[in-house]
C-alpha cells in the first residue's frame, strides 16, 4: 500500500487539478492519496471516483499557536460536515483580507498589483489564494525573476511585505476536526522553529505527526517518529506535492506508514463512504 498523504491541486496553491493528481498518482504507483489544500474542500467536488486509487478526505489548515503559525493537516473527517465548512469559509474570508494587506504593502514598496490578477488559474475552479498566488504574479509581472525571490525579498515571514493575518487557533480547529469525525495531525513539524511550542502543541488534543516529508532525511523521520511514539501518536508522511510551483517535492516522494493508511481510509470510508 503506497500512499502520498500531503498533496495540493490548483484549487489551492497546487498547479494540476484533481483530475490531473490522480493521473500523477496512478503514474506514481500510489494507490491511495489525501488532498490536503490549504483551507479548502473544493477539490472533493471535483474528484473523479477511481477504482484504482483510494482518496482519503483531508486538509491543511493554517492554525495559531502560542503566536506561533502552525500548518495542521486534517484526515478522514466526514466532507459534509457543517462546521468544518464553515471554519474553511472563516480562513478563506481571512485570507481574502490577508491578501488585500500583503498587496497594500507591495504597493507602497513600489509592486503595484490587483487583486484580481492573483486569479489566474481561472475563478471557477480556485477555493484558496495565497501567498504563492502572490509570488506567481509578481514574477509574471518582471518584479522578481523567481518565486524563491519573491518569498525571499518581498513576501517571505522576515521581508517587508510579509502580513501573518489573522488564522484560527490550534485548540479551535481540533475541535472542529474532531466533531467532524477526523484526525488532526502536525505537519512539516520542521518548520516549527521553536520546538517547545511543538512539544506543546503536541500535547494537546492532537493525534498524530507528519514525521515522513518530502525533504526529511532519515536522521530526521527517526527523530520525529520518537517524538510521536513517545506520545502515542501515530505517524504520517507525505510529498507536500504542489505541481510545478514545487517541483523538488515530487509526489510519492514521501510515503505514509500502513498501519496509518489503513486506520485513516477506514475512517474516511465511514463517514464519507468511498470517495
Ligand atoms: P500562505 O498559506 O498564503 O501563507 O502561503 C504558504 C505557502 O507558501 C506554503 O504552503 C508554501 O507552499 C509556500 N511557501 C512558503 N515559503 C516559501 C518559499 N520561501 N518559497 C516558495 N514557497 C513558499
Ligand atoms: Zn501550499
Ligand atoms: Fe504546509
Ligand atoms: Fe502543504
Amino acid at each position: 500500500m503506497k500512499a502520498d498523504l500531503h498533496t495540493h491541486t490548483y484549487c489551492s496553491d497546487g498547479t494540476l487539478s484533481p483530475g490531473d493528481l490522480q493521473k500523477a498518482a496512478l503514474q506514481a504507483g500510489l494507490n491511495a492519496i489525501s488532498i490536503t489544500d490549504h483551507d479548502t474542500l473544493k477539490a472533493y467536488e471535483l474528484w473523479p471516483k477511481s477504482e484504482a486509487l483510494a482518496l482519503i478526505s483531508g486538509i491543511e489548515l493554517s492554525v495559531t499557536f502560542a503566536k506561533a503559525s502552525i500548518h495542521l493537516l486534517a484526515y478522514s473527517f466526514a466532507l459534509q460536515n457543517s462546521a468544518l465548512q464553515a471554519l474553511c469559509l472563516e480562513q478563506v474570508v481571512r485570507r481574502e483580507k490577508r491578501n488585500c494587506d500583503i498587496l497594500e504593502r507591495l504597493k507602497s514598496l513600489g509592486y503595484p498589483l490587483e487583486e484580481q490578477e492573483l486569479y489566474f488559474q481561472g475563478a471557477e475552479t480556485i477555493g484558496s489564494i495565497g501567498r504563492p498566488h502572490i509570488a506567481q504574479v509578481l514574477m509574471n509581472k518582471g518584479y522578481v525573476s523567481s518565486i524563491r525571490e519573491a518569498f525571499d525579498r518581498l513576501i517571505g515571514e522576515d521581508a517587508p511585505a510579509f502580513v501573518s493575518g489573522a488564522r484560527c487557533s490550534l485548540e479551535e480547529a481540533v475541535e472542529v476536526i474532531h466533531e467532524a469525525g477526523g484526525f488532526a495531525v502536525v505537519a512539516h513539524p520542521h518548520f516549527v522553529k521553536d520546538k517547545s511550542i511543538l512539544r506543546r502543541a503536541l500535547a494537546s488534543s492532537i493525534d498524530g505527526l507528519e514525521a515522513y516529508y518530502a525533504s526529511f532525511g532519515r536522521e530526521h523521520s527517526d527523530y520525529f517518529v520518537h517524538m510521536a511514539s513517545e506520545r502515542g501518536l501515530f505517524v504520517t508522511g507525505g510529498s507536500d506535492f504542489h505541481g510545478e510551483t514545487k517541483p523538488q517535492n515530487t509526489l510519492g516522494s514521501s510515503l505514509s506508514p500502513i498501519a496509518t493508511v489503513e486506520r485513516l481510509l477506514e475512517r474516511s470510508v465511514a463517514n464519507n463512504g468511498l470517495l
